[in-house]
């Protein structure tokens, strides 16, 4: 078994921002999130991924950053993050934060230097005197974004931003820029942590200049800052977020170097199997994520602070995900995505929520899980774009009565009860995730049945995508289950919605 410590645990995904006020000026702060450490540690979390806490105007949820170097005033200081660090250490909570080195933000020094006409910082951007013919392709965000080329009456210049346009992108083929890079790379992993989540790599790397339109040695640039926070922290590792081709992906793991990356083709596939209650997506899309290189791993996931990207299925398949889990216009985004949160997606449906999660727990890769779902939180569609789902962790009740951690703590029924129990489990099965797994033939196509081996161990997992009783037709004889929906005793059955954990005896 591999015990490299980020092939198994459970990743948790936090704004520090939303998360937990410690000051009671009603905005989350670092003096809060330590206070809620205990939580934490309690659900199983074993690493908390925290989105940006830069200094930054705020205007993208913290990704646009006017100081790599200093936490966000309204949050505490470095003191409070360092402090926090070094107790979430003490319950063996390791911590990762956002590396955003894709652009800066409008307001950042190197910016309004560059714009003021300074050399060396106009060339830590991407100028052009004309605006490019493409100016209009490569758009990420459709419909609020018009452009990648904005003029600015400062520098009597074009300036590239992949995103918004407060945010201009850096120019990563700048030997200076790749300096600075590593030097907030050095700052942070000096400061206890134990890795990078890293923002928008294949923006980050992509070879765009106007006087400069050779690929380059991007993959370079990227092993480059592998090899250094290596040298720096030798467990510390890279989480790449790189929506990319599967053969594109052997580059961000091999050449790159990344430890892991997000799994964006088996969370669209999750999707497109709940929507049609079919089994065969999520063997499609694990079938085609296999066979990365044995120190490298996938991180599962069904929500995050972003929208639901379905860009990679088919019009047809996008439409039925659309038609199941996001029928109102309002409630989808960017013409490709869903901007909706997991508990009101699956309507609150406690067994279709058991199931999602108990997929995201026994799918190879290494789960990780977006704060606020364990309790089946809510979105808020009246806001704009991302921002429904980025609300504040609702930890007591309101007037609303909408799930909160206060009421699920003191029932052992409720699903947060439940999600503690299913991690709880989840350790006590290290194959799923980490070791060769299989998928097994059986009778129903609703069925998803997963066989995990190691010289140690034999587990399986079975799931039923569909709402009706389903044949598992699998001799289990050999088989106890460690955990389930039910007890089905010796029966090959799944329930609608149902799952169970089973380990050879
Ligand atoms: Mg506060």
């Amino acid at each position: 078994m591999d015990d490299r410590w980020y092939k198994n645990g459970l990743i948790y995904e936090l704004s520090v921002r939303t998360f937990a006020d410690g000051n009671g000026d009603g905005i989350g702060d670092f003096r809060g999130l330590s206070k809620r450490l205990d939580y934490l540690a309690a659900l199983g979390v074993t690493t908390v991924w925290l989105s940006p806490f830069y200094d930054s105007p705020w205007r993208d949820d913290g990704y646009d950053i006017t100081d790599f170097y200093g936490v966000h005033p309204d949050f505490g200081d470095l003191g409070d993050f360092v402090r926090f660090v070094e107790h979430a250490d003490d319950r063996g909570i390791r911590v990762l934060v956002d590396l955003v080195l894709n652009h800066t933000s409008d307001e950042h020094p190197w910016f309004q230097a560059a714009r003021a006409g300074d050399p060396r910082f106009r060339d830590f951007y991407v100028w052009a005197d004309e605006r490019p013919a493409d100016a209009e392709k490569g758009i990420v965000f459709p419909g609020v974004q018009t452009t990648t080329w904005s003029y600015d009456r400062k520098a009597r210049r074009y300036y590239f931003h992949r995103f918004y346009d407060f945010q201009p992108d850096l120019d990563i083929t700048n030997p200076e820029v790749r300096e600075e890079m590593e030097k907030v790379i050095g700052f942070w992993a000096q400061l206890g942590i134990s890795g990078y989540r890293m923002d928008a790599v294949p923006f980050l790397i992509e070879p765009v200049s106007a006087t400069n339109t050779s690929p380059g040695p991007v993959f370079d640039y990227l092993h480059g800052f592998r090899k250094y926070l290596s040298w720096r922290v030798g467990d510390a590792v890279l989480l790449g977020e790189a929506n990319v081709e599967r053969d594109e992906v052997a580059d961000y793991y091999g050449v790159g170097g990344l430890h892991m990356l997000f799994n964006f083709p088996l969370d669209q596939h999750l999707w497109l199997a709940f929507a049609r209650g079919e089994a065969q997506p999520i063997r499609d899309a694990l079938a085609e994520t296999a066979g990365i290189p044995g120190t490298d791993q996938w991180a599962t996931f069904i929500r995050n602070h972003d929208e639901l990207d379905l860009g990679r299925l088919s019009d047809e398949e996008r439409a039925d995900v659309f038609k199941a889990f996001a029928p109102r216009k309002s409630m989808q985004l960017y013409g490709r995505g869903i901007r909706r949160r997991l508990s009101p997606m699956l309507g609150g449906d406690r067994r279709r929520l058991e199931l999602a999660f108990s997929l995201l727990l026994t799918l190879p890769g290494t789960p990780v899980v977006y704060y606020g779902d364990e309790i089946g939180m809510g979105d808020d569609l009246s806001l704009p774009e991302r921002n429904a789902v980025r609300m504040p962790m609702q930890w007591t009740p309101n007037r609303n009565k909408a799930p909160n951690v206060a009421d699920q703590q003191r029932d052992p029924g409720s699903l947060l009860s439940w999600f503690q129990r299913a991690v709880t489990m989840r350790k006590q099965c290290a194959e799923y995730g980490n070791g060769e797994w299989e998928p097994v033939k059986v009778a129903d196509d609703a069925v998803l049945a997963l066989r995990y081996r190691s010289a140690n161990d034999e587990l399986l997992a079975l799931h039923n995508l569909g709402e009706d009783e389903a044949r598992v037709g699998l001799r289990l004889g050999d088989f106890v289950d460690v955990f389930a929906n039910r007890d089905y005793g010796r029966a090959s059955r799944l329930d609608g919605y149902g799952y169970r954990w089973l380990r050879r005896t």
